[in-house]
């Protein structure tokens, strides 16, 4: 290109205009910095200007564009022309495409960049395996200086864990494939030795012939601490030391499946330590925590060396034992039971604990390990169940229960909007007069596949599932409901009392829930009543207490239901906000014949009215029980002397039959008896005269 001392275009040749895509004619005239775009460097084009500017000449590489808006590197030489006079009279400049050059150097500048600056070291050598560079970073890992190791073989970095063969196949793979890769220890100058990952190449010439090696590593060592730690972490329980979980899984699929080649049976035990949250919230978890560590190792003393004792939640642990069956593991439980049993000594506190376990044996109790902890699990709750401290071996008719729990439960899901569940009422009645005091709600449930399904069997079953929030809901709900025809059908009795679950009790906001569904039916809240159980108040008291004030301040009533079978605190009984004690029936049932029973009842009555709560005896079937309960002072009966549960279609018909039968009540207990003689001898008549 020629141009005049303005910078316009006097001429192109042909092989500008290959280059550029310009032809001459459109280029003519033109300034001639039309190849420079938006990524041009300005300081070449600074440098460009003030050379030519001073009339010198320039040489440089600039990014151009063509015509069609493609770059390319250009390599620009620019020399000035002058007059015999020494004027400037116009510029020539040759042009050339340079970006396959410029992207090479590119890359080496790249490629040096990455020696010398990257964290990878790297050591070069040449076709003998003399080292003739190494970078920085083999230095900071190697401890070695450039200089210390020029001219030497890269064998002066070996650790001596790699025996003379390990290096020979090493050398053998690059020298016939070109490259080797691989984990391998290496030694520092320190003397300290490293893990490392080591990428081996063998470089070749023209020729086919090597001409250097170049080896390229990283340092694993923090890595493989990392994974360590990571490692410890996933797999084992950080206060005990033992086994999580996850580890348990993974040695007890490897031993299942070894006990299944070998036909050996294997014993796993769930071991729950009872009441082991006392400890926590008595004492802390400080001392909680040494506590289980103590435990964990006596417990480890029981085991064998290829047993496993892991921890797999707060107070819960697994055994696996391999090899041994139901002989063995009873051995084991034994043990673990009397090991247990020493009280342990942390600091001042001497603490006694007691576990309960479950055992399974595979392949008997579970073909695989999820079904073997489920045997196990549910073998330790029947010990909870049936006082703890003990062990317990699965048994099929556990299994059988299970089974039939599973279907209960997923039959229940759908009871509701099956319209599988009603509710009959039972009538509650004073002992004064007779009179009708209220009617108890009882779910029950005709399920189109099994018929009637007694709620003692089901409603556990909705508690541990949850279920019971739903169908507690619409219990409250239906009763509510049934209240309201029976008010504005006029023969309402003056309470219904409805079971509140524990677990729908403690549920958060249940007393606005109740509250609501009083409001959506308009029944005075006066009008309900809530059975509670003892069970509601015996994780936190306080709590309990708190929903309990919370129904009382709507002017919902409450009673104690089964009152005598939980732990009920005494002490608390006087804060909670019950106005009747429901006396359980298993007191109700032998109190004709038992002093016992009949004591404990008198007790409860004596101790209610001092609390100034209203008693109520539940199972009453003779008249003698109630001519007893009405002797020791109890306010109220319900049972089936009285009535069985009924249909709320049926009640306008049992308060008419009852209206003139409130005699039932009244008979003092030597009239009972007599009455009873007649109807005797009322039927025996008839037979002894033929
Ligand atoms: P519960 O609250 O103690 O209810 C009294 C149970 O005793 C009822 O059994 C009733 O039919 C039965 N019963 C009444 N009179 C007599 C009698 O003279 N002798 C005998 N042997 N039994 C009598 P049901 O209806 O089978 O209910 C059993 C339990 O199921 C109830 O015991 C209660 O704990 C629970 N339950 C029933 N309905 C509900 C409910 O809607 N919600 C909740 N959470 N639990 C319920
Ligand atoms: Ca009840
Ligand atoms: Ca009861």
């Amino acid at each position: 290109m020629v141009s005049d001392t303005q910078r316009r275009v006097i001429y192109v040749n042909p092989a500008f205009e290959a280059l550029t895509g310009y032809a001459a004619a459109e280029v003519v005239g033109r300034a001639c910095g039309f190849l420079q775009g938006p990524d041009t460097c300005p300081e070449a084009q600074q440098d460009m200007r003030r050379a030519t500017d001073a009339g010198r000449p320039f040489r440089g590489e600039l990014l151009n564009y063509r015509k069609d808006g493609t770059a390319f590197w250009n390599e620009v030489a620019v020399l000035p022309v002058f007059d015999v006079s020494g004027t400037l009279v116009q510029f020539v400049a040759t042009q050339r495409d340079v970006t396959a050059r410029h992207a090479a150097k590119h890359k080496l500048l790249l490629a040096a960049r990455v020696f010398e600056e990257g964290s990878e070291g790297v050591i070069i050598t040449d076709a003998s395996q003399r080292i003739i560079k190494v970078n920085p970073a083999f230095t900071e890992i190697s401890g070695y200086s450039e200089a210390e190791v020029l001219g030497h073989r890269p064998s002066i970095l070996s650790s001596g864990r790699h025996d003379p063969s390990f290096y020979r196949q090493m050398w053998h793979a690059v020298d016939t494939c070109g490259q080797w890769q691989g984990e391998i220890w290496n030694r520092r100058k320190d003397g300290s030795v490293y893990p490392l990952r080591l990428a081996l190449r063998r470089i070749v010439g023209n020729d086919g012939q090597t001409t250097h090696y170049v080896a390229s590593f990283s340092d694993l060592t923090p890595r493989k601490a990392a994974e360590e730690s990571i490692w410890r972490l996933a797999n084992y329980d950080a206060t005990t030391g033992l086994p999580n979980r996850a580890l348990l899984r993974d040695r007890a699929s490897r031993v299942l499946e070894q006990s299944r080649l070998d036909g050996a049976p294997t014993a796993l035990m769930y071991l729950d330590l009872d009441q082991f949250k006392k400890v926590n919230d008595s004492l802390g978890h400080r001392i909680g925590d040494r506590l289980l560590v103590e435990v964990a190792n006596r417990f480890r003393t029981a085991l064998r060396e290829q047993d496993t004792l892991s921890r797999v939640g707060g107070d819960e642990f697994v055994m696996l034992l391999p090899g041994a069956g139901v002989r063995d593991a009873a051995r084991v439980a034994r043990q673990l039971l009397e090991l247990a049993s020493r009280p342990f000594q942390i600091d001042a506190h001497e603490l006694t604990i007691t576990p309960s376990i479950g055992v399974a044996i595979f392949p008997f109790d579970g073909g695989d390990y999820d079904a073997l902890c489920t045997s196990a699990d549910v073998a330790m709750y029947r010990v909870k169940d049936t006082g703890r401290n003990d062990f317990c071996f699965f048994t099929a008719d556990m299994q059988a229960q299970c089974t039939r729990a599973l279907l209960l439960d997923n039959l229940l899901r759908r009871a509701v909007e099956r319209g599988e569940l009603a509710l009959h009422y039972q009538p509650q009645c004073a002992l004064r007069d007779g009179s009708i005091a209220g009617v108890e709600a009882l779910l029950r449930w005709n399920s189109r596949e099994l018929g009637a399904v007694p709620p003692q069997e089901f409603i556990p079953i909705a508690e541990g599932s949850g279920l019971i929030i739903p169908i507690g809901e619409w219990v409250l709900a239906s009763a509510l409901a049934q209240m309201r025809r029976w008010l504005d059908a006029g023969t309402a009795p003056p309470v219904v009392a409805v079971n509140v679950s524990a677990v729908q009790f403690r549920q958060a906001g249940f007393p606005d829930r109740v509250h609501r569904l009083l409001e959506e039916y308009g029944v005075p809240p006066g009008r309900l009543e809530l059975e509670l159980t003892e069970s509601v108040s015996t994780d936190d008291p306080a709590a309990a207490m708190a929903v309990m004030e919370a129904l009382h301040r709507h002017g919902v009533r409450l009673s104690i239901d089964d009152f005598g079978t939980g732990y009920s605190s005494l002490s608390y009984l006087k804060q909670f906000k019950v106005g009747k004690l429901k006396i359980d029936r298993s007191f109700v049932a032998h109190i004709n014949e038992n002093p016992a029973d009949q004591a404990i009842v008198g007790a409860i009555i004596r101790l209610a009215n001092g609390l100034g709560i209203s008693t109520i005896a539940e199972g009453v079937e003779t008249p003698a029980q109630m001519v007893v309960l009405r002797e020791l002072g109890c306010h109220e009966v319900q049972g089936y002397w009285i009535a069985r549960p009924f249909a709320a279609e049926d009640l306008p018909a049992y308060v008419e039959a009852h209206a003139a039968s409130q005699l039932v009540l009244r008979p003092a207990p030597r009239d009972h008896a007599r009455l009873r003689v007649r109807r005797r001898r009322l039927r025996t008549v008839p037979s002894a005269t033929g």
